[in-house]
């Protein structure tokens, strides 16, 4: 059973050098546990805050101990637990081939739904989205939306979610080819930040300036949005992955409370697990709009159980477009 381990915290970019991958005896299961093989496995960004041990909301992963994330996987063995062989199931376990879980921490999933879809749209980052986006942005119809990793699995939920609730979503992204996909995503607009005059293109594509800022990058990026804001205006703290590899020359260069005084801006922060009240009624409304064919999630999908390394360091080089999964099994 190959299990991939945390073996070295980095210093600066997350490299493969921090894991590896080792062949193991697979363990005996306790009563009420189950067998799971891995199918699919969820790579995130907040994975790199736990590899580091500043401060932070959550606890820093030990070392030399397997990595683990949200899963989706089929049972194998079910023991004495409701659960047969064959059903599907979603949960957080390590990253192995095969896996012991309390019957507990497993959800089983529905067979009408696509298994990934637990990994997006009806998962944490279609939570983040939907609680970030109608808790912190406050949106009202007719507002001005930017949304940055707008082509990333919360991103490119933000900016559908915002357009369904009649506001005019624009994408700040890290390729033209990502750009052109968040038009047909339905974004009104999407700007790269890797283009030399990116503040000007922002500004273009913004003339109305911006009433939500949905921030899951920070650094330059943040920069050229801060400087767009307009009175009132809200910003939802999502994510800062600019900083998340410790670069300063990723720290933003404006004086950012400056520019929320200045608009009488309001910015905060929100840690999506924190929210677990709102899951029910988000969880429906999701649910609703992807059945509808409204909510649409790319899916980067890498092959193989060894590509979960490559697959999650890629994260901050901007490899994936919409969800970054890998297929372990
Ligand atoms: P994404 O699918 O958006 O993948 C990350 C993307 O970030 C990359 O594809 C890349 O796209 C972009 N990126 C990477 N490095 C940089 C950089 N230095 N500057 C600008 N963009 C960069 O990931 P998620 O949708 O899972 O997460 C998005 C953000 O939301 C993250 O910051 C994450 O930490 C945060 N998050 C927060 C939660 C909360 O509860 N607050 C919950 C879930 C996620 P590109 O090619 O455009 O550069």
């Amino acid at each position: 059973n190959r299990v991939v381990y945390f073996v070295k915290r980095p210093e600066g970019m997350i490299s493969e050098s921090c894991f590896e991958i080792r062949e193991e005896a697979f363990p005996t299961p306790e009563e009420e546990q189950v067998i799971v093989k891995s199918l699919y496995a969820s790579v995130d960004p907040y994975m790199r805050g736990r590899m580091s041990l500043g401060k932070s909301y959550t606890d820093p992963f030990p070392l030399n101990t397997p990595m683990q994330g949200a899963m989706i996987g089929e049972v194998v063995d079910g023991g004495d637990t409701d659960l047969k062989a064959g059903d599907r199931v979603s949960g957080v376990w390590p990253w192995a081939e095969q896996a012991r879980i309390a019957r507990a921490k497993l959800k089983k999933l529905d067979p009408s739904v696509p298994p990934t879809a637990a990994l997006h749209v009806l998962g944490m980052p279609g939570l983040t989205a939907y609680i970030g986006l109608t808790k912190f942005g406050q949106p009202k119809p007719g507002q001005h939306l930017a949304v940055s990793a707008a082509a990333g699995a919360v991103g490119s939920l933000v900016g559908q979610i915002g357009k369904i609730l009649g506001l005019h979503p624009v994408g700040i992204a890290g390729s033209d080819e990502k750009c052109q996909s968040l038009l047909k995503l339905g974004f009104e607009g999407a700007v790269n930040y890797r283009h030399a005059e990116f503040p000007e293109e922002l500004k273009k594509a913004l003339p109305n300036g911006v009433d939500i800022y949905f921030d899951n990058v920070g650094g330059p990026v943040t920069d050229a949005v801060m400087a767009l804001l307009n009175p009132h205006a809200r910003i939802a703290i999502c994510g800062q992955i600019a900083t998340y590899n410790g670069d300063p020359a990723s720290w933003p260069k404006r004086p950012l409370f400056a520019d929320l005084l200045v608009s009488r801006a309001r910015a905060e922060a929100f840690i999506v697990g924190e929210h677990q009240a709102d899951f029910p009624a988000a969880l429906t409304q999701l649910h609703n709009w992807y059945r509808q064919g409204r909510l649409r999630v790319e899916e980067s999908i890498s092959d193989g159980f060894d590509q979960l390394i490559p697959a999650l360091v890629g994260l901050f080089h901007g490899a994936n477009r919409g969800k970054a999964i890998v297929k372990t099994n």
